[in-house]
């Protein structure tokens, strides 16, 4: 087993039987040398920072129906929201004063917020804050509306494919969205430059191994500049409300499996890791993990944008509790940068805006 581990943090590419072994056999000494080598690589490419992103949830209106999401359209318990730009600005403004550099903003499919109102709201906030990265995660586009926000100086978007196996796909959406057209949208993504995140839920329903298999295949052949893997968390007002929550143990997995694959990938220890266990996002640190996106909506809008039950929005994943989380990471080991965290080798330069 520490050979697979060693010939897959020298680069090599596994064949998918010895993925599966590893998949398989992930207790004890090998899931600690496992991480052990991750964090090797984590520390050789990043050295102990941790990178913040200011996570801004500006809508939740939806047009899409994806089963698994507490904010999807057919949920008519959903209290709905949209921060105005001004609102919107207003988190910048705090978050910045707090020492964030990248802001990713991030929402429902909302009609609402057409191409002209998002490449405005991107120009706003690179005219205010130069110095500063902007995340988009708001879905599928058109290749054009994609153009339109890397013109407006948008840096990286994030769209996960949420599961790499078409079967599985059809389980987890209904049938107007498709894998090919994730894909197809996540190539646009990034033949057009920008730094793009895929990922998937662990334990969404129906994951099987197999499927497993297929997001590691396809996350080391498509090379995303991020990755973002959380547990599925059951919503309460979705068809899967009675499923099974991803376990944290394998999504640490998971984690130090990607970090290995994907030396240079940004990845976050994301708020469904803290949220199924207290102590979540440092455990995903130290399985090769280097980011992590505080809150920074404003209070009120916090519990509404509700993708899964039981969401923390209170305690040290809120901006506003830096310092705690400063702390955290010391007592791991790891600083909190003060910088944009672009994926190596691939920064646009400050105010390089077209
Ligand atoms: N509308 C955007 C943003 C989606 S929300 C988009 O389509 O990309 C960001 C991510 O939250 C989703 O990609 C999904 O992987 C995750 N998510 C949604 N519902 C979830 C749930 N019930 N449990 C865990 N993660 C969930």
């Amino acid at each position: 087993m520490h050979l697979l581990i060693d010939r897959l943090a020298a680069g090599e590419k596994l064949t998918r039987t010895e993925l599966a072994c590893l998949l398989e056999r992930r207790e004890g000494e090998h899931r600690d040398y496992l991480f052990a080598r991750a964090r090797e690589i984590q520390h050789r490419v990043f050295g102990n920072k941790v990178y913040i992103r200011g996570l801004i949830e500006f809508t939740n209106y939806c047009k899409n129906n994806c089963y698994y999401c507490g904010i999807r359209r057919d949920n008519r318990s959903a209290s709905r929201y949209r921060l105005t730009e001004e609102q919107i600005l207003e988190c910048c403004r705090a978050g910045y004063e707090l020492g964030f550099r990248t802001f990713v903003l991030q929402g429902g499919e909302d009609p609402y917020f057409t191409d002209g109102r998002v490449t405005g709201l991107i120009r706003a906030i690179k005219a205010g804050y130069p110095d500063c990265a902007v995340t988009l995660s708001i879905g599928e586009k058109g290749r054009a509306s994609y153009e339109a926000y890397f013109a407006a100086g948008a840096d990286r978007y994030l769209l996960r494919h949420e599961t790499a196996n078409d079967g599985h796909y059809g389980k987890l959406h209904p049938a107007e969205l498709s894998l090919r057209r994730r894909m197809e949208c996540l190539r646009d993504l990034k033949d057009i430059g920008f730094q793009t995140g895929a990922g998937f839920m662990v334990g969404s329903p129906g994951q099987t191994m197999d499927c497993i298999l297929d997001d590691l295949e396809f996350l080391r052949d498509f090379e995303p500049e991020m990755v973002g893997i959380g547990p599925f968390i059951p919503h309460h007002d979705t068809p899967f409300a009675a499923c099974a929550a991803g376990t944290l143990e394998l999504t640490v997995y998971l984690l130090g499996l990607v970090r290995l694959m994907l030396p240079r990938v940004l990845l976050p220890a994301t708020t469904a890791l803290g949220t199924i266990s207290p102590g979540g996002r440092e455990q995903g640190i130290l399985a090769g993990a280097n980011v992590v996106m505080p809150n920074l909506s404003p209070g009120d809008v916090r519990e509404k944008y509700l993708l899964y039950d039981n969401k923390i929005c209170t305690g040290n994943e809120a901006a506003e509790c830096l310092d705690q989380l400063r702390q955290a990471m010391s007592s791991i080991g790891y600083e909190v940068a003060v910088d944009r965290g672009d994926a190596p080798g691939h920064s646009k330069t400050e105010g390089s805006e077209l």
